[in-house]
């Protein structure tokens, strides 16, 4: 069974979509069988793999739906080993329209469960919203991936989004613990990145997992998408590439212990 890991946090611009895309492609490249889900709006994730989002018939709304099943609309990327659900504006409807349904908070889950068995890891790009899209991939979640840009305020909203977690964890049953803390945007010469890494340390203490791999800025990864392309298919030799690599290391190991 595959391990569903959300990418989440509910600040925009902290680097979720970058790692779910790069996370993803240097899991596949381990020999992972991985399958991301690209559940933004936005559809960062699918013009990430150079997917045109205007042209889509076939998405996560189309699912969320229930047009199609999952089955039906996951769609092969340039990278071996690595299968897309694409995503586009029309899923920027669902929040109404899922509030409507019974059981609108595990309508994800019931479709991550059909495909479930057939990949290592399903990897969730999560919206900048604490709304019910959010709560949907909380509860399909297994765990979670917390992305920490390194600024002033970068723990700002961090009470209300683990007051969520805990919430879908007490009254759905469906806890997801985290699985790691990851700095981004992160320069360790700078007293702003030592400081914010440090504040990070001291509210999560001992409790949580922070990943040992921190990624830095790096002009390389901002530019990947307008390629259409993940950074590590972009420029292997870049440092962003690097980083994403030995996250994906980090994280196997810790499933290896
Ligand atoms: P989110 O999904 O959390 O909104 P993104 O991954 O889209 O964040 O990142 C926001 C912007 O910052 C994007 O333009 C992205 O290309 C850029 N970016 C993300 N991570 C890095 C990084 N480590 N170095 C440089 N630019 C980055
Ligand atoms: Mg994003």
């Amino acid at each position: 069974m595959g391990e569903v890991i959300s990418i989440i946090n509910q600040k925009g611009g902290c680097g979720k979509t970058t790692t779910a895309v790069n996370l993803s492609t240097a899991l596949a490249l381990l020999d992972k069988k991985v399958l991301i889900i690209d559940l933004d709006p936005q559809g960062n994730a699918t013009t990430g793999f150079g997917v045109q989002k205007s042209d889509l018939d076939f998405t996560i709304y189309s699912v969320l739906s229930g047009q199609n099943d999952m089955q039906e609309v996951i769609i092969p990327t340039m990278v071996e080993g690595l299968f897309l659900v694409p995503c586009n504006i029309s899923l920027s409807g669902a929040e109404v329209e899922l509030s409507r349904e019974i059981g609108y908070h595990s309508i994800l889950e019931e479709a991550v469960n059909e495909v479930k068995e057939f990949y290592d890891y399903i990897i969730i790009d999560v919206p900048p919203s604490l709304g019910i899209l959010t709560l949907n991939a909380l509860v399909a979640s297994d765990s979670v991936i917390i992305p920490i840009q390194a600024e002033y305020y970068a723990l700002e909203g961090m009470a209300d989004l683990l007051k969520t977690m805990n919430l879908v964890d007490e009254r759905l049953q469906s806890p997801s613990p985290i699985k790691g803390i990851l700095m981004t945007l992160y320069d360790s010469r700078t007293r702003l990145g030592r400081d914010v890494h440090t504040e990070v340390k001291k509210f999560f203490g001992d409790k949580e997992h922070i990943f040992k791999t921190t990624i830095p800025r790096n002009v390389r990864l901002a530019e990947a998408p307008s390629y259409g392309k993940p950074c590590i298919l972009y420029d292997q030799e870049s440092t962003g590439t690097i980083a994403y690599i030995k996250l994906a290391q980090e994280l196997v190991k810790m499933e290896e212990e």
